[in-house]
């Protein structure tokens, strides 16, 4: 079979979406009825969750958008936004777990407060061909603190200086409009990226309910999300853009300073394959001197645990941000011609579909 037709075959729901020929996954979430009341305790609401959650499941074949008609009352949304707002309360969007009050003044790894604020939202035509042009929202804040960061000026906003986050500040309203209006301007998605999306989450589902345009909605993150943020996107989100950085936990808390990190992502990627769209681009940056250890395990596990999945092997490392300017000196240069091709001989070997985007 030839690349583009693996292509459209494994990212199916996305171009069945941009052919107009079946509902986005977060209109399908406003179809299904929740009954729930404000004041249920936040275990009950997840058994509810889990009930849906089935159900939307079970019924994953294309439904055609004029079929389109919001329940009554409470839908599986609803739900979600309900239980997003409960969980910033003690915050566990991601891995890093603060368990801070975000509502009550209070932010944790990420530095970013209650409200959200993006940097910049643009038709971006750099994203991989398929996508592009992309409907592009880069929020502030991130949950990684990597040392290379290209972003670093919004990624590290808030945790430089607290309170005062980069960019414009947005309600779910807000967010919604901006994305309607990327959308009316020929966007094929609605990319949420930063920094990284997930400090975000309340806002971003939230937005949903005030989003009405049949519009895949892409998740472009680091992916260090916790279980109950997959959960709930797992069912919203039509296609994903996940990286895959390190391919061992002492690279990941050495470089990004964060923890567990190759049992979280092996977690995350077996879960969206089993439960969501599984119309997955991984991103993976190959980083000098980091071939043997982290490229080459990713890829392994890739083609061993999810191999219908297309991944994107970027060779556009740059030293930026601690690096560039003396710290980390071993990898502080570009990745050679001979590692970027090394990489691609063992995709190649793996039979991993790379080469349509990469
Ligand atoms: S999003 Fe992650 S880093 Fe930020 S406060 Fe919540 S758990 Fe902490």
């Amino acid at each position: 079979m030839f690349s583009n037709q693996i292509l459209k075959k494994r990212l199916n729901h996305y171009y069945l979406i941009l052919q107009n020929s079946t509902l986005a996954y977060y209109l399908r979430c406003k179809t299904i009825p929740a009954t729930f009341n404000h004041n249920q305790d936040e275990n009950e609401l997840w058994d509810i969750h889990s009930r849906l959650k089935q159900k939307f499941e079970e019924n994953k074949i294309p439904i055609p958008p004029a079929n389109f008609e919001n329940c009554e009352g409470n839908s599986f949304l609803d739900l979600k936004i309900e239980l997003v707002q409960r969980i910033i309360k003690s915050c566990e969007f991601c891995e890093n777990f603060c368990h801070v009050d975000r509502t009550a003044n209070q932010s944790g790894f990420c530095g970013v407060y209650d409200e959200s604020y993006i940097s910049s939202i643009f038709l971006h035509m750099g994203e991989e061909p398929p996508l592009i042009p992309s409907g592009t929202i880069f929020f502030s804040g991130c949950s990684f603190e990597c040392v290379f960061c290209q972003n670093n000026d919004i990624s590290t906003a808030g945790k430089k200086y607290p309170m005062r986050v980069a960019g414009r500040k947005v309600t779910p309203n807000d967010l919604a409009t901006l994305a309607t209006t990327i959308y009316n301007k020929g966007a094929k998605n609605i990319n949420y990226v930063g920094g990284d999306p997930t400090p975000n989450l309340h806002t971003i589902i939230s937005s949903l309910k005030f989003q009405s345009e049949n519009v895949c909605q892409l998740w472009n993150s680091n992916f260090y999300n916790s279980i109950h943020a997959l959960e709930l996107l797992s069912d919203l989100i039509d296609l994903w853009l996940p990286d895959f950085k390190y391919g061992n936990n002492e690279c990941a808390e050495k470089y990004s300073k964060i923890k567990s990190y190759w049992e979280v992502m092996k977690r995350n990627f077996a879960y969206i394959y089993e439960h969501g769209s599984r119309n997955i681009i991984i991103r993976h940056l190959v980083m000098p001197g980091h071939v043997e250890c982290c490229s080459k395990p990713i890829l392994k596990w890739i083609s061993d645990n999810i191999p219908k999945v297309v991944v994107n092997i970027m060779g556009q490392y740059h030293p930026a941000y601690l690096v560039s300017q003396g710290q980390y000196p071993e990898i502080n240069r570009r990745i050679t011609r001979a590692e970027k091709q090394e990489v691609f001989n063992y995709a190649d070997d793996l039979g991993l579909e790379f080469r349509s985007v990469s």
